[in-house]
């Protein structure tokens, strides 16, 4: 049965600094009566800063723990400017960053993915909690619940598979119950714990999903999710000139979107909103008023052409030794690499003595392995910079937009999409 309860889910930018978190009150205000839970990423690019933690740890360039002070410092200069100095707020702080400090002088043995995990975790740890205190002063009552105990996964670190048993128990349990309480339940975007209690990441842009777990084991009555754009618009604004709002979208086409790799909402937050019939809003925190976009079923809409562009393209042209052709067997055996090395193919092509596949370089590292292993076995040609540029709804003219200065490497076309793995034409100075 679909309860009243709300999830806000508030990202980084909305985070940023201390003006931005009293935008967010102003913004709750208006709420204070509904039962609200607000999941809360890590502020600005605070995950940025402290991937540089882990990086300084395993490379003993620098000193991780200086670089750790360096952030706890930041939020605590802001967490002054917010509510003014705060023995207990300072204590919390510190409480949470003292076990991670302890690993860092350590020898490390459990490998760099953990490490990042009990690192990287502080973000939206610390944001939680200074926001939280900050709404209790602002005469705004708010609970801070610590997602670790109740968003359970598996033991992949950096990308923990939800036990969706397990958390609805949690949610049930625990997080109804404090809803119940006036005031509203502040708690981070982006984590949670494995059976081993270890704090595991969800993967990076991952609060987007976390509001969506919470939404759906809350039956909740609806999601918004606030961002610094007015709405799902028809490209990135970082990109395109000319984008528009578009007002309403079906699940379908989100998730269509986002799989694409539309940057504006994580891959895995519409189907557990579609799976419960769950509306969803995107909203301009800049412009709260605004009437943003909305996401749910029944949508009948006609969509305008939207453009998703995925930068740090290679391409892997894989092909056998013995120049026989890619047959089934070899394919299975390829996938069998990408699978060991989590890498997720963009696009694919078969041809009679080659293999082609587009994939994003998130981890140099891990690329790097698979591309070596897949050598052992066959030749392989890599091709970096490059772009993959996906338009669905397609116009002739927009393609031909695309194309403009761009050699196209893979294309292909199912129903209203178009894919297109491109690099840039050479420049040809003249002498
Ligand atoms: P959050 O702070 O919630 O994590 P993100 O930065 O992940 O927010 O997402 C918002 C950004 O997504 C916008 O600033 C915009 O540049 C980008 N973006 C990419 N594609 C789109 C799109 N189709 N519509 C709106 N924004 C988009
Ligand atoms: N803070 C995390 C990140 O920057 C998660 C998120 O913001 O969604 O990736
Ligand atoms: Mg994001």
């Amino acid at each position: 049965m679909r309860k009243n309860i709300k999830v806000f889910k508030f990202g980084g930018a909305s985070v940023k600094d201390a003006e931005a978190i009293r935008n967010v009150a102003s913004i709750l205000k208006d709420y204070k009566k509904e039962r609200l839970l607000v999941v809360i990423s890590a502020m600005g690019k605070t995950t940025n800063a402290l991937e540089k933690v882990v990086h300084a740890f395993f490379n003993k360039k620098e000193n991780a723990k200086d670089i750790l002070k360096e952030i706890q410092n930041k939020h605590l200069e802001i967490a002054k400017e917010l509510f003014g100095e705060n023995a207990d707020f300072e204590k919390e702080i510190s409480k949470l960053v003292d076990p991670v400090n302890r690993l860092l002088e350590k020898q490390n043995k459990k490998g760099y993915d953990f490490v990042y995990d009990q690192v990287v975790s502080l973000g939206e740890l610390f944001s939680t909690k200074l926001i939280a205190t900050f709404l209790s002063k602002k005469k705004l009552p708010s609970h801070w619940l610590d997602a670790r105990r109740i968003i359970k996964t598996d033991n992949t670190y950096r990308e923990g598979n939800v036990n969706w048993e397990s958390t609805q128990r949690n949610i049930s349990r625990n997080v109804n119950k404090l809803l119940e309480k006036s005031g509203f339940v502040i708690t981070q975007g982006f984590i949670g714990s494995s059976e081993e209690k270890a704090t595991i990441t969800l993967g990076r842009e991952g609060s987007d999903f976390t509001a969506a777990i919470f939404s759906y084991c809350l039956d909740a009555e609806s999601m918004s999710i606030w961002k610094d754009v007015p709405g799902i618009l028809t490209g990135d604004p970082r990109i395109f000139k000319k984008v528009e709002k578009i007002d309403r979208l079906s699940y379908k086409e989100a998730i269509e979107m986002t799989y694409y790799g539309a940057k504006v909402i994580h891959p895995k937050t519409i189907k557990p909103l579609q799976n419960k019939s769950i509306p969803m809003y995107v909203k301009s925190f800049v412009d709260p008023a605004g009437e943003g976009t909305f996401i749910g079923a029944n949508v009948d809409a006609f969509y305008p052409p939207v453009v998703v562009v995925e930068k740090d393209q290679v391409m892997l042209q894989i092909s056998t030794k013995d120049f026989s052709f890619v047959a089934e067997h070899h394919l299975s055996f390829i996938f069998t690499l990408f699978t060991k090395y989590r890498t997720k193919v963009n696009m694919m092509q078969n041809m009679a003595i080659s293999f082609s596949v587009c994939v994003t370089i998130k981890d140099l590292e891990r690329l790097t392995k698979l591309i070596q292993e897949l050598k052992e076995t066959f030749n392989v040609a890599v091709e970096k910079d490059l772009e993959l540029i996906t338009i669905r709804h397609y116009h002739k003219s927009v393609i031909e937009q695309m194309k403009k200065h761009k050699i196209v490497m893979l294309e292909e076309r199912i129903r209203q999409t178009i894919q297109m793995v491109m690099k840039d034409v050479p420049v040809m100075e003249r002498k």
